[in-house]
């Protein structure tokens, strides 16, 4: 469990983007810190939202 992937997924559940994580050098991120991860003004390219909602998965 040391890497952590954000993936922000618009409200019609598109993948926009998606960013990893290393928790062994950051240790544990709060929901602010992975806010700022999102591209700022980044939207989905297939349906132009912007509002996105972010899914989190820990990796080996
Ligand atoms: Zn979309």
């Amino acid at each position: 469990m040391s890497k952590l992937v954000i993936t922000f997924v618009c409200e019609n559940r598109h993948d926009v983007e998606s960013v990893t994580i290393d928790l062994d050098r950051l240790g544990q991120v709060s929901k602010e810190d992975i806010w700022r991860l999102r591209t700022k003004g980044s939207r989905c390219a297939k349906c132009g939202s912007a509002k996105l909602i972010y899914r989190t998965s820990y990796k080996k």
